[in-house]
C-alpha cells in the first residue's frame, strides 16, 4: 500500500479547486442565512441507534452503508451517514422546539460516510450544505426551501438542473396505498431480496433501477390515486407557490428517495452532466421523524445539497466561478535588510486588510517572481540594498508590468489607495 494515498472512495481537496468547494458551500449557505437560518454544528458520528431507528432499518444507507463501529468502551457508535436525523436530534436535545419560535430553522455545512461502491460522482466521504425546518406544517415552507436551493444552484451559474417533485402521502394515505402496492408487487416475479424489500418497504421496489423488475411495474397502483384529501391541498399548495415564485419542477411520480422519514414533499436536483449518479441534491418533508427517534410530533422539511455533485455539475456546464485571487501584493526582498523591511510591511498590510504574501525561503529575484505571479497578486513590492539605501521599495504593478519607487513610509497608504 502506498502510504501517500487516501482510503478508496475519498479525495482531497487541494488549491485551487479546493477554492471551489468553498465558493460553493459558501453559495448554498448565503441565501439561507439571509431567510432565517441559523448555523448548527454536530458531531462527526452519533449512536448508531439514531441513525437505525430515524434513516431506517430497511435503507441502503442503514444496512449496508453505514460505518458503524463499538469504541473501546462499548459505545456503538455510526459516522453520520446524512445530517438531518442529527440535527433533530441536537435541537430536541437543546430544547429549540420549546421556545416558542417554530419553526426551528437550521443550516448546516460537513462531513458524510456512506460505504458505498465508488464511482465518479459517488464517495464514500462527501460533503453537503443541509438546511432543516423543524415544528412546522406549511406548504410554504416547503416551497421556501425548494425556492431557496433553487436560488443558490442558479447563484452559482447552474442551468441544467431539474427539479423533481413529488408527494409520498402520510400517515393516513400511505398505508393504504403501501398495502395495496404490496398486494400488487407480490404477485410479480421476483427475487428473493426484492421480495423482502416489497415487506419492509415496497415503495422503493417502484425505485429499483433493473429492467427486468422496470418491466413489470407496468400497472402497479400509484401514490397519487390514493392521496387523501389534506395531502393533496397540500401538495397543490406547495406546486402553486412555487409556481408563482418562477420555480419550474416537474411532477415525478417514481420519486421515493433512499430514506424511510419521508411523508408528503418529497423533491429531487437532478443534472444531466453527471452520469448515472444525476441526483445533485434532495430533500423534502418528514412528519414522522420526530416520533421514531423518540421526541414529539414536529412536522419537519428539509434538503442536502451535495457539494461534491455541484462542483461536479459546475464543470460539466463549464461554468467557471469568479474566484477572487488570494494574495493581492507579493513581497520580494532581496537581502536581509530587505527582509526586516518587507516583513514588517507585509505584516502591516495584513493588520490593515490587505491580502499580502511573502517570498520565502532567500530565493532570487527570478524565481520569486514567478512564485508572485503564481500567486496572483495585482502588485508585487520589491527591494534591495540600494532600494532600501534611497529610503524606498519598487512598486510593480504586475498587470501592467509598471514599476515605479515608493518611500518606505508611504508603502501601505499607497497600496490600500490603489487596491481600493
Ligand atoms: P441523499 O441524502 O442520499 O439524498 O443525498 C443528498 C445529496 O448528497 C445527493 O443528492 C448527493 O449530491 C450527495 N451525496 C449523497 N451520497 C453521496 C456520495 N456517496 N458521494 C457524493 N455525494 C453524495
Amino acid at each position: 500500500m502506498n502510504t501517500f494515498q487516501a482510503p478508496k472512495g475519498t479525495y482531497d481537496l487541494l488549491p485551487p479547486r479546493s477554492a471551489t468547494f468553498l465558493a460553493v458551500r459558501e453559495a448554498i449557505a448565503a441565501p439561507l442565512r439571509d431567510s432565517g437560518y441559523g448555523y448548527v454544528e454536530t458531531p462527526g458520528f452519533e449512536n448508531v441507534e439514531l441513525f437505525a431507528r430515524g434513516v431506517g432499518e430497511s435503507t441502503d444507507i442503514v444496512t449496508k452503508e453505514m460505518y458503524a463501529f463499538e469504541t473501546k468502551g462499548g459505545d456503538k457508535l455510526a459516522l453520520r451517514p446524512e445530517g438531518t436525523a442529527s440535527v433533530l436530534r441536537a435541537a430536541l436535545e437543546a430544547n429549540l422546539h420549546r421556545q416558542g419560535n417554530l419553526p426551528v430553522k437550521l443550516w448546516y455545512s460537513g462531513s458524510y460516510y456512506r460505504y458505498e461502491q465508488p464511482q465518479a460522482g459517488r464517495y464514500r466521504h462527501f460533503s453537503q450544505v443541509g438546511a432543516e425546518a423543524i415544528g412546522a406544517e406549511d406548504p410554504a415552507l416547503d416551497a421556501e426551501l425548494i425556492i431557496l436551493a433553487d436560488q443558490a444552484y442558479r447563484s452559482l451559474g447552474l442551468r441544467e438542473f431539474r427539479i423533481l417533485l413529488n408527494s409520498l402521502g402520510d400517515k393516513e394515505c400511505r398505508p393504504v396505498y403501501r398495502e395495496a402496492l404490496q398486494n400488487f408487487l407480490r404477485d410479480l416475479d421476483l427475487d428473493d431480496d426484492t421480495r423482502r424489500r416489497i415487506e419492509i418497504n415496497p415503495l422503493r421496489v417502484l425505485d429499483d433501477k433493473r429492467d427486468a423488475v422496470q418491466k413489470q411495474l407496468g400497472g402497479a397502483p400509484m401514490l397519487r390515486d390514493y392521496l387523501c384529501d389534506a395531502c393533496k391541498a397540500y401538495h397543490e399548495q406547495v406546486r402553486e407557490l412555487l409556481t408563482a415564485a418562477g420555480v419550474a419542477f416537474e411532477d415525478d411520480e417514481k420519486l421515493v428517495r433512499g430514506l424511510d422519514y419521508y411523508t408528503r414533499t418529497t423533491f429531487e436536483f437532478v443534472h444531466g452532466g453527471l452520469g448515472s449518479q444525476s441526483a445533485v441534491g434532495g430533500g423534502g418533508r418528514y412528519d414522522g421523524l420526530s416520533e421514531m427517534i423518540g421526541g414529539p410530533a414536529l412536522p419537519s422539511v428539509g434538503w442536502a445539497l451535495g457539494v461534491d455533485r455541484t462542483v461536479l455539475a459546475l464543470e460539466a456546464e463549464g461554468v467557471e466561478l469568479d474566484i477572487p485571487a488570494a494574495t493581492s501584493v507579493y513581497a520580494v526582498p532581496l537581502g536581509d535588510e530587505a527582509r526586516r523591511v518587507l516583513f514588517g510591511i507585509v505584516t502591516d498590510l495584513r493588520k490593515a486588510g490587505v491580502a499580502a504574501d511573502f517570498s520565502y525561503g532567500g530565493k532570487g529575484l527570478k524565481g520569486a517572481m514567478k512564485n508572485a505571479n503564481r500567486s496572483g497578486a495585482r502588485y508585487a513590492i520589491v527591494a534591495g540594498e540600494r532600494d532600501l539605501a534611497d529610503g524606498v521599495v519598487q512598486l510593480k504593478d504586475m498587470e501592467s508590468g509598471e514599476q515605479e519607487p515608493v518611500p518606505v513610509a508611504e508603502v501601505l497608504t499607497r497600496l490600500r489607495a490603489l487596491l481600493g
